[in-house]
């Protein structure tokens, strides 16, 4: 943010707040820092306001932006200040100005958040600087716009609670957001791609579309998936099935609970002890939920020896797994408590694993292809390279880690970065990093060379020589959980997925209640058409409801069913059906085997071009 803009948002918020504090006289203001597209500020009412109170305040905020008021600065010391505001009944202000004169350290008071303190770097503060809009007197280090008809363009937009400092033992503050921009042009297109991001949520998708299902009863972040979200489960791991089965993988079951001294064992106990649930008594052993399949997998590679032959060696599983989450970081199924992980963990020697990573990645590519994913990166989590050997036990073994992932990431021929710090003890590790539509950014899945475990565990395989040797293992999960990635799959799509993926493919419309038995037999069809190696047909429904044909096709138009066939006497007759795609096109009457053939070929590639190239439409 340029200096001027920050200024202009910053006494955006000041003008706020002499209006809030016209209308509401005895409001106490908490702190008011500007955000990425604005400001907001906290305030504690006299009573509760809603957002149906902002067009209010905006409408005095416009009044003070026509006065032309002039915001002037005022120095004071410390004590006199703090008179001043005791004597307003501004009691954080008085919190926020004691601190500054006790510590000096707007450390303290940083943490917050909060940003209108004077930077002092040491020592109390003996004076402190105010601003002044009209009446409204604030403290503010600045700088500030010159008079209030230089505060740009803003809309406040949304109203939500904020507890004093962060802490939830304090008082519950009310904080007003509000959008600021230099032009009209700027602020609209803001206000659009806010609307948009709402649009696409995918809380309000999956609830609109039927996908998840959240309860307290059943507890926070513990997801249940309705039958169309579990359509998007199923396929997303049928698909990870055939490219695990096509390079070598072989699938494997782990249990959900595990005795304690496998995690004594693998090191998550006690070092990862504050992700792990409380564990539960069987007889005389205590037995976790697993927050991970490593130990697992590995327990299996053990479980007889392996020779240098069977090297590498890819196990996978869609294993559920149990991570503490503090309830307020939990969101919608973005962050759960429980989730399902596209997990593997690859084998080998040191001298396969740059062609298994590179692999690995190629994987990633793979899938991204086929969600049309192409915003993407791979970030490489570097530890302080010239400080290593502080850092972890064999800095040797590290580097030679480093060295196969960096030669696999080049390889790879995918975009990456490298960022300092973050990095993992037991190895190198790489994230995926994926964008959608509206710019969130997802860390979807990460990637690790880690030879830490064979020791941990005593991996090792027999070599040609009849000697033991050191496994490396590579975990990956290219698909993330089932939940995040869902999650951004219906941000992605905005709901509307492609054929192969939708819950619902097609829907029959009879035109009356004479075709009925017309609508039923193309359903019968589409039921029993094998897709896909022979597996069951296509996701059909066949609405038969004394509803108005249009009433339907709008109906299935709402739930973004991607192909509505509409059947009357015509279509009867030709064997045909009239088609229509969910963005409403009218394709007209096609056959019913040709309508099939091309359906299939949609499905089986998992793209909608062929669909879309031979019938029209999108
Ligand atoms: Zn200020
Ligand atoms: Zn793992």
């Amino acid at each position: 943010m340029t200096a001027s803009l920050e200024a202009m948002r910053h006494s955006c918020a000041h003008v706020m707040a002499a209006s809030i504090q016209e209308l509401w006289p005895g409001s106490k203001f908490g702190v008011g820092p500007t955000i990425g597209n604005g400001f907001y500020y906290d305030v504690l009412f006299p009573e509760h306001i809603g957002v149906e109170d902002l067009g209010n305040i905006e409408r005095l905020m416009r009044k003070k932006k026509r006065q032309q008021l002039p915001i002037e600065r005022i120095v004071l010391p410390v004590e006199k200040a703090i008179e001043i505001m005791e004597g307003a009944g501004q009691d954080f202000k008085v919190e926020l100005l004691e601190l500054l004169r006790d510590k000096g350290s707007t450390a303290v008071v940083d943490a917050t958040g909060d940003r209108n303190i004077s930077d002092a770097d040491s020592g109390g503060e003996t004076e402190v600087s105010f601003y002044k809009v009209g009446d409204f007197l604030d403290l503010c280090r600045g700088p500030h716009v010159a008079r209030s008809s230089d505060i740009g363009h803003f809309r406040l937009t949304t109203v939500a609670g904020a507890y004093w400092r962060g802490d939830e033992k304090r008082p519950q503050l009310q904080r007003i957001y509000g959008l600021c921009y230099p032009t009209v042009e700027e602020l609209e297109a803001e206000v659009e791609r806010l609307e948009e991001v709402k649009r696409r949520d995918h809380r309000r998708l999956g609830r609109e579309l039927d996908i998840f299902h959240l309860s307290p009863e059943v507890g926070a972040g513990l997801p249940l998936w309705l039958p169309n979200g579990t359509v998007l489960r199923d396929e997303l791991e049928f698909l990870a099935k055939e490219h695990e089965r096509r390079a070598s993988y072989q699938r494997v079951s782990t249990p959900h609970i595990t005795n304690e001294q496998l995690y004594f064992q693998s090191g998550h106990l006690p070092y990862y002890k504050e992700d792990m649930y409380s564990p539960i008594s069987i007889g005389d052993a205590n037995y976790y939920l697993k927050p991970m399949n490593c130990p697992h997998h590995h327990h299996i590679y053990l479980s007889r020896p392996r020779s240098y032959r069977e090297l590498p060696l890819r196990l996978a599983e869609y294993g559920q797994v149990y991570r503490y989450e503090d309830s307020g970081a939990l969101s919608g199924i973005i962050r759960t408590r429980g989730f399902m992980q596209n997990d593997a963990h690859i084998y080998c020697r040191l001298d396969q694993a740059k062609v298994e990573f590179t692999n690995v990645m190629r994987m990633h590519a793979d899938y991204y292809r086929i969600f049309g994913i192409e915003d993407f990166y791979m970030r490489l989590a570097l530890p302080d390279l010239d400080k290593l050997e502080k850092y972890v036990d064999e800095p040797e073994k590290w580097m030679a880690a480093l060295d196969v992932i960096q030669e696999s990431m080049d390889d790879s021929g995918l975009p990456y970065q490298e960022a300092k710090g973050d990095a993992a003890f037991y190895g190198p590790k790489i994230d995926f990093i994926i964008k959608s539509a509206i710019g969130t950014e997802y860390a979807i899945s990460t990637n690790q060379l880690d030879f830490l475990a064979t020791e941990r565990f005593g991996l090792t395989y027999r070599g040609e020589d009849a000697k033991d040797y050191p496994v490396y293992v590579i975990h990956r999960a290219p698909l993330g959980s089932h939940e995040r990635f869902i999650a951004f799959l219906l941000e992605h799509y905005k709901g509307a997925f492609p054929v192969w993926l939708a819950p619902v493919q097609v829907v029959v419309i009879p035109v009356s209640e004479k075709f009925t038995s017309y609508a039923a037999q193309v359903y019968d069809r589409l039921m029993s058409s094998p897709v896909r190696n022979g597996s069951l047909g296509f996701r059909v429904e066949l609405d038969a409801t004394s509803d108005r044909m249009q009433k339907k096709v709008r109906n299935a138009l709402v739930r973004k069913i991607p192909l509505v066939l509409v059947v009357g006497g015509a279509e009867e007759a030709a064997e045909s059906v009239a088609l229509r795609t969910r963005s409403g096109a009218d394709l007209g009457q096609v056959g019913l085997s040709e309508f099939i053939d091309v359906l299939r070929a949609a499905v089986e590639q998992r793209d909608d071009t062929p669909f879309q190239q031979h019938f029209g439409g999108e």
